[in-house]
C-alpha cells in the first residue's frame, strides 16, 4: 500500500480510503502513465474471509499497492467498525474504466485468464469496444499457476496493463509470484470479469446496483453460488463479534 494513502483495515486488510474517481484521476492514470508498477486488488468480502483462512493470501494482499473496495459488504463493514469507506468500487467498473483509459491512450493490454472460447469471445468484444487498444497477448487460465513459462510470454508483450481472471486467490497469487521479472504495469486480478465481457455473464441492471443488490442478482442467476455467499454474513458477523 502507498504509504501516504488513507486506509481502512477491515480483519487485517487495507482498503484504500478513496472514491472512484480519485482512484482513477490521482492515482491509477499518473501510476500508468509514469510507467509504475502497480499491483491492484478489488476484495470483497469472500476474499477477507479467505485470506483470514490462509495467512500468504492476507500477507500478499497487504502488499498490495492498491486494495478497492469491491462490494457492499465490505462498505458496510467499514461503517459498522466507525471508519467509513466512502463507497464501493466494482471490480467490473473499474476493470472496464481501465480499458477505456487504454483506448484512449493507445495502451498495451494483456488478458490472463478464463477458458479459451470465453477469452476468445471477450477478445472479439474488446476489438469492436475499444478499437484503439492494443491487445498485447492473452492466454487461458488452466495452467499451473506455479509455471514461469506464462509470466515470461506476458512479458515479452511488454504491456502497460496486465488483467489475471483467475478467480481468488490464485489470480492474486500469480501477480505476487511473478511480479518481479516485471519493471512496468498494472496488475490487476479481475475474478471472472472475461465471461462478462464475452457476454456469458451479465451484470445486473443498474437499479439493482443502485439499490446495492447486484449480490441477490448474482445469487438468482447463479444459485450455485449461494455456499460462496454465506461469507458475507460470516464476514459482518466477525466484525460484529470484535467490536
Ligand atoms: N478460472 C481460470 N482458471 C482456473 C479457475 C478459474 O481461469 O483454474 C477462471 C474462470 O474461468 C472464471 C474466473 O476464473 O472466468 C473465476 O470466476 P468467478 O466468477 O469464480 O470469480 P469472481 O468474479 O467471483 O471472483
Amino acid at each position: 500500500m502507498e504509504k501516504n494513502q488513507a486506509y481502512v483495515e477491515i480483519k487485517g486488510i487495507p482498503f484504500v480510503k478513496i472514491n472512484n474517481q480519485q482512484l482513477l484521476h490521482d492515482h491509477l492514470y499518473p501510476g500508468i502513465e509514469a510507467k509504475k508498477k502497480l499491483f491492484v486488488v478489488t476484495a470483497n468480502p469472500e476474499i477477507v474471509m479467505a485470506a483470514e483462512e490462509d495467512e500468504d493470501y492476507k500477507q500478499i494482499l497487504q502488499k498490495a499497492d492498491y486494495v478497492i473496495a469491491d462490494g457492499i459488504g465490505v462498505v458496510l463493514g467499514s461503517k459498522l467498525i466507525r471508519q467509513p469507506l466512502p463507497e464501493r468500487i466494482a471490480g467490473y467498473d473499474l476493470m472496464y474504466q481501465l480499458l477505456e483509459k487504454a483506448n484512449h491512450d493507445g495502451l498495451r493490454c494483456y488478458f490472463l485468464g478464463a477458458k479459451q472460447d470465453v477469452l476468445n469471445k471477450a477478445m472479439a468484444n474488446i476489438k469492436i469496444k475499444f478499437p484503439n487498444l492494443v491487445i498485447a497477448g492473452s492466454h487461458h487460465g488452466y495452467f499451473d499457476i506455479n509455471d514461469a513459462s506464462v509470466a515470461q510470454d506476458v512479458k515479452k508483450t511488454d504491456p502497460d496493463l496486465v488483467f489475471v481472471g483467475l478467480g481468488f486467490p490464485n489470480q492474486e497469487k500469480w501477480i505476487h509470484e511473478h511480479s518481479n521479472q516485471f519493471s512496468q504495469g498494472l496488475f490487476m486480478g479481475v475474478g471472472g470479469s472475461f465471461d462478462g465481457l464475452a457476454g456469458y455473464v451479465k451484470r445486473a441492471p443498474k437499479s439493482w446496483q443502485k439499490l446495492n443488490i447486484e449480490w441477490l442478482y448474482r445469487l438468482i442467476k447463479q444459485p450455485s453460488r449461494w455456499k460462496r455467499m454465506l461469507q458475507l454474513p460470516r464476514f459482518i458477523w466477525h466484525i460484529l463479534r470484535r467490536k
